[in-house]
């Protein structure tokens, strides 16, 4: 009797749940001891689902790659395919090694659970629990169906509680839960940045990196997505670096200027690790672990906003991210409470665009998959809802984008967070916003074709425009939210004609952008 494992590209850890099952090697009854089976497999289909960027897809076979060597070198009897599909090579190593029953831990991502569960393959699935989170998936879904709303900050609380992070007893650290007042600097006077910490490609990454390049099923992607330089980290070790480096050198500054933008910083004070994360080379319990005990270790040089404001984000907003995503339904991807049906400007994909903000951060995503959050939130995603962009052309974008990007965590930043097309199912108002707020979190007005103060003439930035338009459209929605009062007040006070002022220069801009958009060729 064989048991065998299927690793998924998210999951590369010894510790995940369906290889932990198994152990390296097992004894058939009256047999002698075997390596198990193991098998990885990189599928072309799959690849080309959206118009991945490069480095995206290097990152990911490339870190499958080394961990399945990893295991090899422990023990594992390891199968490594490339294919069209997952299917034909299963199939081939389920009759090679005669397995009974194949073993893959839980997919979080929804589509990939559902294509496993149609694969009919002639042997036993089990699919053991995902332990890739700090929460279990049934004690989240048990704490969302316990509640009327899904408030992040209660969700945050709860888990610093049951997970006893920076807690003195039952009160948090400090007596505070929150430091977010004392975490919106913006970037003003000299900044000193630390250095982020960037690797070469070894031999294996760059076999990928070639391989991707000269692959005609990439061709289309390669004007679009830089492919080199590659410097993402690939292996746990590297991965564990990133973190170490994150902790002496960021860490103690993260919290103050967490919202701030500067022209060619791609990083500032966060952390990077995301894409680690997300691949399963760290676990969000051991980055928890390592910040508050740093935090303990330093308590009288450092301030305890930094560090709480990034408990925030690893026991807070992730876990929440991943909650939701558990909790909602299968038509959540579909929500357009707006009913946004504009067409993703050709723009995104090339960075051609005479708005500043856009085109630093387009740039910096074309040349490393990577941009920080109010990055993601404030510009890229604010300008899509603004301007009624169609949610879900926006999410596709974001996930052939990031490297970081996956279903669970796409769905619930791009369609909840950043576009309210589930109507506030998790935000409390629509994060949209006009120049006003760029130029006081950025340096990128400063530096813009467009004139920040103006919403209408020639040279008025499409960001103010857009957005008063926006809660124009949508005032009968937007009124009834008691946290847009004030800004809904100030519209009433605009002029009729200042309104069709506004009016006519979106319907210009939006066509204007239709008409480039036409003009551009996108990947896929
Ligand atoms: P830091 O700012 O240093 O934060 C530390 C860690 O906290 C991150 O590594 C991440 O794991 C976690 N985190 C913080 N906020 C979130 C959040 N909202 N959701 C999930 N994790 C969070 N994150 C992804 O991992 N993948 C995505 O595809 C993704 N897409 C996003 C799209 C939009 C429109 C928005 C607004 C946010 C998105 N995020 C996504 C969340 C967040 O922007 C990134 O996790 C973060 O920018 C990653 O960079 P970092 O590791 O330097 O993060
Ligand atoms: Fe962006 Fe407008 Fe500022 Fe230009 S002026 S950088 S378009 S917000």
């Amino acid at each position: 009797m064989t048991i065998g494992v299927w690793v998924l590209g998210d999951q590369l850890w010894a510790g995940q749940s369906a290889l932990q099952s198994c152990g390296c090697s097992t004894v058939p009854p009256g047999g002698n001891r075997q390596p198990t089976p193991v098998i990885f497999i990189e599928s072309l289909h799959h690849a080309q689902e959206l118009p991945y960027h490069l480095q995206k897809l290097v990152l990911l076979w490339s870190a499958m790659r080394h961990f399945a060597d990893e295991l090899r070198q422990d023990g594992w009897d390891v199968t490594y395919k490339q294919g069209i599909d997952f299917k034909t090579p299963l199939l081939a190593w389920i009759e090679q090694h005669q397995i009974i029953e194949l073993r893959v831990m839980t997919p979080t991502d929804r589509p990939f659970a559902k294509l496993i569960e149609q694969l009919d393959l002639p042997c036993k699935i089990t699919l053991t629990p995902s332990n890739r989170f700090i929460w279990n998936d049934q004690d989240l879904i048990s704490w969302a169906n316990s509640r009327k709303r899904l408030v992040m900050e209660d969700f945050y609380r709860e888990g610093r509680r049951r997970f006893n992070v920076l807690m003195e007893g039952d009160q948090p650290i400090a007596g505070r839960w929150n430091f977010d007042k004392e975490n919106r600097k913006p970037p003003k006077g000299k900044l000193n940045l630390p250095e982020a910490l960037w690797f070469q490609p070894d031999q294996m990454t760059q076999e990928v990196i070639d391989w991707v390049r000269a692959s005609p099923e990439f061709k289309d992607s390669q004007d679009y997505w830089s492919i080199e330089p590659f410097q993402w980290g690939v292996t746990r070790q590297q991965a564990l670096q990133v973190l170490e480096f994150f902790i002496q050198t960021r860490l103690s500054e993260f919290g103050p200027y967490q919202d701030a933008m500067v022209t060619g910083e791609q990083t500032m004070w966060h952390a990077m690790l995301s894409p680690y994360l997300n691949l399963g080379l760290l676990h969000p319990l051991e980055v928890l672990e390592a910040a508050e005990q740093a935090y303990y270790q330093n308590q009288t040089e450092w301030e305890l906003n930094s560090v709480e404001g990034f408990v925030r984000q690893i026991l807070g907003w992730r876990e929440y991210m991943h909650c939701i995503y558990l909790h909602m339904g299968e038509d959540y991807p579909s929500s357009n409470y707006f009913n946004h049906t504009q067409p993703l400007p050709g723009f995104y994909f090339t960075g051609d665009t005479k708005m500043n903000c856009l085109h630093q951060v387009l740039t910096q995503v074309k040349e490393t998959g990577y941009a920080h959050h109010i990055q993601r939130l404030m510009v890229l995603s604010n300008f899509g809802l603004i301007a009624g962009v169609s949610p879900q052309e926006l999410q596709d974008w974001f996930h052939a984008a990031f490297v970081d990007g996956y279903d669970w965590v796409m769905q619930t930043n791009v369609i909840g967070m950043g576009q309210f097309a589930d109507g506030g199912l998790m935000a409390s108002k629509p994060y949209a916003a006009s120049a006003n707020y760029i130029n006081n979190m950025s340096d990128y007005c400063k530096h813009c074709a467009y004139d920040r103060r103006d919403r209408t003439g020639e040279n008025a930035c499409p960001f103010n425009f857009f957005y008063w338009d926006f809660l124009d459209r949508h005032q009968d929605k937007l009124k009834k939210n008691h946290r847009m009062g004030q800004i809904m007040f100030n519209l009433a006070r605009f002029s009729d004609e200042e309104r069709q002022l506004i009016r006519d220069m979106q319907l210009d801009a939006a066509a204007q952008v239709l008409r480039r958009l036409q003009a551009v060729k996108r990947p896929g």
